[in-house]
Formats: structure tokens, C-alpha cells, sequence
């Protein structure tokens, strides 16, 4: 399984627009990131995880025409903001493409955008997506890729995290009950969002302190931090942490068999 970082932007990007680069140094392209999302791939199974605003150029960066399915983590709308770009993917198919997210997500998102679910009823607008809901704690498949969803704290709302076999991706989380914690137990990979950096008090976005202490209980071969803002400079990063626990960038490929 091969899994592909479009993006690991914080919900601003970087740099925001403006051209605000923070502390990161702009001469550094992998400080260049778009809003945080994923892609996992085996020989014949990819699926997308979030929908970003940057999805057209993140999917085109790859030349992604062909998707199984999508997971949505939450209704943030740096996560679901570029849904629209699914349209033409999904209508390549011979079946309207699924979105798979918890009730909340869905629903939030399709009474934002309900066209996407249903046609208008003036024949000129079709639905282009279907719904899927799962459980917070679910055990799922799409194409030869198993999926298990848990549940996390991102405080203003729950996100979903997914485990795919021993990798996991958590974005937009903060804390993690003990149930999550048990589905995450025994993985190799995880991807994990560090987006406070290393402020004290967290409210929406865990820290690099916080992740530490996660992954000395789960013990993972490698971790990689996501969800990265404008004070997170790669480089200062990668001095800062120890080996086993890396930033990512926009474009990183990760292959499960070789960690
Ligand atoms: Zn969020």
C-alpha cells in the first residue's frame, strides 16, 4: 500500500494567501503546502481522504483520474471545500462515486451543498455523489483496501481517523479516548496531525509534546506529523524531532512495505 501526501497544509495553507510565509523559509519547497489530505493506493484501490480546495491541482499533480471512493475526516471546511472537483472523477465511473463519513459530516455537508446528493428538479443539475454514512467505529472495504474509522476529539467537533491494515491517518484531532486508542494499537505508520507545534495549552489541534506521549504508548515504527501552519518550518522541524518521528511534505510518498 502506497500512501501519497497531497497535502499538509493547517487550514490557511502555507504560505496564506498574501504570500505569508510565517517562519517557514520560502526557498524551501517543501514548506510549500497545500490544505492537508491523503491518498491511499494499492495495485488497483485509490482513495482519497478530505476533499480540499486545492483537490483539482492536488489530483492533477498525479494525474489522478480514477477514485474508489472518498472518506471525509470532518465538515471543516478546509477538508471539504473543493468536493465540487469529485464531480467529473465520479462521472467518469460507471456508478456515482461514494462518500463515506460519519452522520454529522454528511449531513452538514449536504445541507451545504445539496445539489451534490440530489438533482435540482429543473433537469439541468444531476447529483454527482452518494452518501455513505459509517459509525464512528466501523470496519469497512473499499476495493481491496479494509478501513476501520475511530473517533477523535477535534473540540469543536468529532473527526473521524481510519486505519488502513498497520497505517493510520489522524487529522484535526486533539485527544483520543481510550477506545481509539485500542483501534490504533499495533499499527507501523501513522500520519498525525501536530498543527499547535509546541504551544502549551491545545484546544483544537494536538501538539508535538502530545503526539510524543501517543507514541510512546502506541509505539509506531514511524510517525509523521501533518497539519502544519506557518510557524512549522520543515527544516527546523526535522532538527527538532527525533528520527522516528518526521514532518511530512506536499507530494511525500510513503510506502507501508518499506518502513
Ligand atoms: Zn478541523
Amino acid at each position: 500500500m502506497k500512501i501519497t501526501i497531497l497535502g499538509c497544509g493547517a487550514s490557511m495553507g502555507t504560505p496564506m494567501a498574501g504570500g505569508f510565509w510565517g517562519d517557514c523559509d520560502p526557498n524551501n519547497p517543501k514548506n510549500n503546502r497545500t490544505r492537508s489530505s491523503i491518498l491511499v493506493q494499492s495495485e488497483t484501490t485509490n482513495i482519497l481522504v478530505d476533499a480540499t480546495v486545492e483537490l483539482r491541482t492536488q489530483l492533477n499533480r498525479f494525474n489522478l483520474k480514477k477514485l474508489d471512493g472518498v472518506l471525509i475526516s470532518h465538515a471543516h471546511s478546509d477538508h471539504i471545500n473543493g468536493i465540487d472537483d469529485l464531480k467529473i472523477i465520479s462521472l467518469q465511473g460507471d456508478e456515482l462515486m461514494n462518500v463515506y463519513g460519519n452522520f454529522e459530516t454528511l449531513e452538514e455537508i449536504d445541507r451545504r451543498c445539496p445539489y451534490i446528493f440530489r438533482p435540482k428538479g429543473d433537469d439541468l443539475y444531476f447529483e454527482f455523489l452518494k452518501k455513505k454514512h459509517i459509525e464512528n467505529y466501523q470496519k469497512f472495504r473499499i476495493g481491496d483496501i479494509d478501513i476501520e474509522s475511530f473517533e477523535q476529539d477535534h473540540m469543536t467537533c468529532s473527526s473521524l481517523g481510519f486505519r488502513f491494515g498497520r497505517v493510520a491517518y489522524s487529522v484535526d484531532v486533539v485527544n483520543i479516548n481510550d477506545r481509539s486508542m485500542k483501534v490504533l494499537e499495533g499499527i507501523d505508520i501513522w500520519i498525525v496531525d501536530a498543527g499547535s507545534y509546541n504551544k502549551e495549552e491545545t484546544l483544537t489541534h494536538a501538539n508535538i509534546q502530545k503526539v510524543k506521549k501517543w507514541v510512546e504508548h502506541l509505539k509506531p515504527k514511524m510517525t509523521y506529523i501533518t497539519d502544519l501552519g506557518t510557524n512549522m518550518d520543515y527544516k527546523t522541524l526535522c532538527d527538532e524531532l527525533p528520527p522516528n518521528i518526521r514532518p511530512v511534505y506536499d507530494g511525500m510518498e510513503i510506502d507501508s512495505e518499506k518502513i
